[in-house]
């Protein structure tokens, strides 16, 4: 099927082409054929992300008279983003309609410019609710002759308590008017405006009514609610090209929780109701530019935020209405890109879990919070590949001989390891401190590690396989789960290095491990298996096997020589990290919360471009 078989004009067909859109989505090839050709009440079904606002926005275009100046179209969506998202998309497609005025009426703005802004003769006006209300009570607004109606986001409209707004707006609108409405979920409330505002509409259901995106994978994670916010920080480290939205209860826990984070030197930032529209504004383009990677925000304002590309959804917290969850995965796996939902769940909240994979029709699986050193590996490899990948600036030719001059005595390793030095050192000493507090996570939060480094039952294990041999700790961890038929709970702090790598096991399982593992082969290679001294605490590490097995290659090497650099200039305090950020702080602490671009100031990764 292809735009043009659905009825739309040249100068629709047009933009189309210039948006680079192929060929309809589903909920378009539904809507639009039936919006065209009859003047139609219609319900329609679809998941966020599906092309909804073109399924009633290119019908509208097509049948309005650009040519007068009478406000003939309404669109309502729940928030001052939508609404902004959602005219421009309508100027986006109508941009070959000459005359065409599409005006946004939304709280926190000047209400005066909106006015003038209609009075220019808006055809189609794109509101919220709370302000579309205030503005006909003023009479700054004439929807008497409108010939269409959009609720769109009905359910969240709802959700949000707008039931009373919408009635009032409809009831200043003509009844032979056609209303169209577009909603993810189809709850009580929705039905009861489509039975009590609509005359026999038309329904369209795109996908199961609550099934979440199919490209979405989801995770939790299980820590200690006071350590929600390390867990976070973790998350973050171990996915360094993190774009992801980071879901909070409340506005104020969202600001905090932003606020923290860039604090701590990540580009972050956060959307919640309390800032103004200005700043909602900055942060929206910054994260929409990628300058900010982990944008935190709350439901409400997150809601309709249509980014593509978003790698994670973070849910930090859960939130209160467990339907919820289904419209925050949808913020990731978009356009067919693959995404991964993450839950951060205290104990008490996993029985939540259970309930959203009934909603959602899948299940979660359980993930470990990875261990500080696998994160360091992730950081070192990603920067290695970023050099990799980096095209050559060849502005630098004239200098290179100096600079050759100057390393003549080096040698490549010698070089390589300085120069990754530069980056990682400081990522590294950083991370040594959230080191420090993740033992002290470890300890208190997870059970693995309650076994691990104060369950006096635990026996830590050293196998010679390690990263090069392509495993990260969940893919060793299943292999000597199914080598060892042991459960899942019976192996714990897989920790996995180039060449080497550590796991727990309870002492009850030492002749077993011992048993499989003599003479054993995998590949025609051995694989060695022993009780190691290093009790699986970070700080022992590097003096354990590490130094011994893996000082023959120079990445292990480099990584003990940055451990005791790090050691000898923390010492033994926990809070040494201010000294590395105090320059930072004075300057991320300015402004609404919006990404602090110091680059000297962050430890471990440079800013996306
Ligand atoms: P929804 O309202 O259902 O959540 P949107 O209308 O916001 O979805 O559309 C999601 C994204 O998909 C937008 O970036 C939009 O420009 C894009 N899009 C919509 N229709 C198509 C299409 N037919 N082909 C390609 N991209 C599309
Ligand atoms: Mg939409």
């Amino acid at each position: 099927m292809t735009f043009e078989e659905l009825g739309l004009e040249a100068n629709l067909l047009q933009a189309i082409t210039d948006m680079g859109f192929k060929e309809p989505s589903e909920v378009q090839e539904k809507a639009i054929p039936v919006l065209l050709q009859e003047d139609t009440d219609l319900v329609a079904l679809a998941q966020t992300g599906t092309g909804k606002t073109a399924a009633f926005g290119f019908p509208m275009l097509q049948k309005i008279d650009v040519e007068s100046r009478t406000t003939q179209g309404l669109i309502l969506s729940p928030t001052r983003e939508l609404c902004l998202q959602i005219t421009n998309e309508m100027k986006n497609y109508g941009k070959h309609l000459k005359g065409l005025n599409v005006t946004a009426i939304y709280g926190g703005a000047s209400i005066t410019d909106q006015a003038k802004q209609v009075k220019k003769g808006a055809q189609i006006i794109v509101a919220t609710p709370g302000r579309m209300k205030d503005m006909i009570s003023r009479r700054l607004v004439d929807i008497s002759k409108i010939e269409y109606c959009v609720l769109d986001e009905a359910d969240e409209m709802l959700n949000m308590g707008f039931f009373e707004d919408i009635k009032d707006i409809l009831s200043h609108t003509p009844d032979d008017k056609s209303t169209w409405l577009f909603s993810a979920t189809m709850p009580k409330e929705v039905s009861i405006i489509a039975k009590k505002f609509m005359y026999d509409p038309k329904e369209i259901t795109v996908g199961n009514k609550n099934e979440s995106t199919s490209t979405v994978s989801h995770e939790y994670y299980l820590v200690n609610a006071r350590d929600r916010y390390q867990a976070l920080k973790r998350l973050a480290d171990a996915n360094p090209d993190i774009f992801s939205v980071v879901f909070c209860r409340t506005k104020r826990d969202t600001q905090k929780v932003a606020e923290n984070l860039i604090e701590d030197g990540y580009n972050a930032g956060a959307l919640h109701g309390d800032l103004s529209q200005n700043q909602r504004d900055l942060v929206m383009k910054s994260f929409r530019n990628k300058q900010i990677q982990m944008l935190v925000a709350t439901d409400v304002a997150a809601r309709g935020i249509d980014v593509d590309d978003i790698t994670h959804v973070i849910n930090y917290q859960l939130p209160d209405e467990i339907e919820t969850y289904t419209h925050r995965s949808g913020r990731t796996g978009r356009a067919g890109k693959e995404g991964i939902s993450m839950v951060i769940v205290s104990k008490s909240e996993t029985r939540k879990i259970k309930s959203i994979e009934r909603i959602i029709n899948k299940t979660f699986e359980k993930k470990e919070i990875p261990s500080g050193i696998a994160i360091c590996e992730v950081q070192l490899m990603s920067l290695a590949n970023k050099i990799h990948n980096t095209e050559i600036n060849h502005e630098i030719d004239p200098y290179l001989d100096n600079i050759n001059e100057m390393f003549v005595d080096t040698s490549k390793d010698e070089l390589i390891k300085k120069f990754f030095s530069v980056e990682f050192t400081r990522f590294y000493n950083y991370y040594q401190k959230s080191k420090d507090l993740n033992v002290e996570a470890q300890n208190s939060s997870s059970r693995d590690s309650n076994r691990g480094s104060s369950n006096p039952n635990a026996v830590r294990f050293f196998i010679n396989v390690g990263k090069k041999d392509g495993y990260n700790w969940q893919s060793l961890k299943d292999f000597l789960r199914d080598t060892l038929s042991l459960g899942q709970d019976d192996l714990f702090k897989v920790d996995v290095m180039d060449s080497f790598s550590f796991f727990n096991t309870d002492k009850a399982h030492l002749t077993k491990v011992a048993e499989v593992f003599t003479d054993f082969k995998v590949d025609g290679r051995f694989v060695n298996v022993e009780v190691s001294e290093d009790k699986g605490r970070v700080r022992d590490r590097g003096r354990g096997r590490g130094r011994d097995r893996g000082g023959r290659r120079s990445r292990d090497g480099d990584r003990q020589g940055g451990e005791r650099r790090g050691r000898r200039s923390d010492g033994p305090r926990n809070e040494s990290r201010s000294g590395d950020r105090s320059g930072r702080r004075s300057e991320s602490r300015s402004g609404s919360g919006s990404s602090s671009n110091s680059g000297s100031g962050r430890p471990r990764r440079s800013r996306r471009r």
